[in-house]
């Protein structure tokens, strides 16, 4: 059953001075004028049908438009909220905290709610990833790392060691330095000019000849690893610093690592002397069947970028996890020196420990990582259904992701998402397309109907922009 919407009843009931806002405010005309810029987002497109665009409140497993209308929430946000939306329980941790510290200075001083959620954090990681360093989003999570990486060799005496090596059709946010080891084209392009010096990239693994309509991840494909060896003979290991990976890649639609791939890579970077970077912040936390991607795949890098879920996408949080090899290396010098100049006026909110924490009770007091793994198999089989569309060029999944690429229009390739997209919206579907590509992460508190109904609709929506 589908709930009705919550509307902005709630607000009314607090007599926050939100229902009047929303009453006496045209949303709709203020984005037709663009004052609201959105972020990657067709501005343009949005001012023909603002209406459409516009969401009022999010319960469970659903957002609602300002009609009332339910979306089912396919990618969990962007995602971000495995848990679903509105859970009593997180938003009673909120206020409880903004009542009881609000904010607290986050340079030499910290609070327990956040010292304990580092010590939570480092408990669900791999084996001797024992430290964590706070920050507010993926983007500052990645460039703390790639900082991190520059400072551990220099402070080893190894400061030729500047190189980061990304992959193509990687994502790691919008910082310069995520820029910069990112791998989307038109993510790079306008920016060229400012890039960070030194960075390579390693070649994607995607090859729809051998891998296409794969469950989980593709047999084919783990000796791409060796194109490490290929940069590190361009460049020499001497100069490179880390390599960064998604161990799957989100947002360029779910490349999934052959078998082997993220192993061989974690060999060759230990014999040069490279740390590797995990970027989990959409694989951590649970969103792989495990706490972290690197126990699903079996492979510890040297640190783990994470954001996203830990919050479960209400209030901003990011951070690494590093190795002690990494933090005792910083721990040198003298005494009174700051160690790592870089840190964030909210790293570490308490706000958003104080959720971090809410969120891990559920997550353990429902096995809500179990259920993640259990609707993997799911999502798989009712993805696969697909298959024989015309319209399907392929369909990959792993944990609760999958995505499905639809074969290009001769005349436009690139053009199918933005249509099917906007279908959804009329069909109770909030989707995450981008190219031909769309892309699904739904909340691990779905159910299995929910997951089969948004696959069926999606059949139907593939048929007809395809037709
Ligand atoms: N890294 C990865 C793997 C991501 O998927 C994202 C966002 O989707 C980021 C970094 C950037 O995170 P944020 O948007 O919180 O800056």
């Amino acid at each position: 059953r589908i709930p009705t919407s919550p509307g902005a009843a709630a607000f009314n009931d607090k007599g926050c001075g939100m229902a009047q806002l929303l009453n006496e405010f045209d949303c709709e005309r203020t984005l037709k004028n663009g004052t609201y810029w959105m972020p990657f987002t067709a501005n343009r497109r949005v001012k023909e049908h603002p209406a459409s665009r516009i969401i009022t409140s999010a319960k469970g497993a659903y957002y609602y438009t300002a009609e009332g209308k339910p979306l089912f929430d396919t990618l969990s946000g962007l995602w971000c909220t495995p848990l679903g939306h509105g859970h009593p329980r997180i938003v009673e941790a909120l206020k409880t905290q903004a009542e009881t510290l609000d904010y607290c200075t986050a340079f030499q001083m910290a609070n327990p709610v956040t010292v304990r959620l580092a010590e939570r954090i480092a408990g669900m990681a791999p084996n001797g990833l024992d430290h964590v360093f706070f920050a507010n989003s993926g983007s500052e999570a990645v460039d703390t790392a790639l900082k991190i990486a520059l400072g551990y060799h220099r402070l080893r005496g190894e400061g030729g060691r500047f190189r980061m090596i990304g992959r193509e059709r990687g994502y790691h946010g919008v910082g310069f330095g995520g820029m910069s080891v990112g791998g989307i084209v038109p993510n790079r392009k306008m920016f060229a000019n400012g890039m960070m010096n030194g960075v390579d990239h390693l070649r994607h693994t995607y090859d729809s000849a051998h891998m296409a309509f794969s469950k989980g991840q593709p047999a084919w494909g783990g000796e791409y690893a060796e194109d490490l060896e290929r940069l590190i003979g361009l460049h020499d290991a001497s100069t490179i610093a880390a390599v960064i990976v998604e161990p799957v890649q989100g947002s360029t639609g779910v490349l999934v690592p052959p078998v082997g791939y993220l192993q061989r890579l974690r060999e060759i970077c230990t014999k040069h002397g490279i740390l590797l970077i995990f970027d989990e912040v959409i694989t951590g936390f649970g969103r792989m069947g495990d706490n972290f991607a690197s126990q699903r795949f079996n492979v510890k890098p040297d640190m783990i970028t994470f954001a996203k879920a830990v919050t479960n996408g209400i209030v901003p949080m990011g951070g690494v996890i590093v190795s002690s090899d990494i933090y005792d290396t910083f721990m040198t010098g003298p005494k009174n020196a700051v160690e790592f100049a870089h840190g964030y006026t909210y790293s570490g909110h308490p706000l958003a420990a104080a959720v971090g924490h809410a969120v891990l009770d559920i997550m353990e007091e429902e096995s809500l990582i179990s259920r993640a793994r259990s609707l993997e198999i799911i999502l798989e089989e009712a993805i696969h259904s697909l298959a024989d569309l015309e319209g399907i060029k392929d369909i990959r999944n792993i944990g609760l992701t999958a995505a499905i690429d639809l074969v290009p229009a001769s005349d436009a390739p690139g053009a199918r998402g933005l249509p099917l997209f906007e279908l959804g919206l009329k069909n109770g579907l909030l989707l995450r397309c981008t190219g031909d590509t769309v892309s699904f992460g739904p909340p691990f508190i779905s159910t299995t109907e929910q997951l089969q109904d948004m696959v069926e609709t999606v059949r139907r929506l593939i048929v007809s922009v395809t037709q």
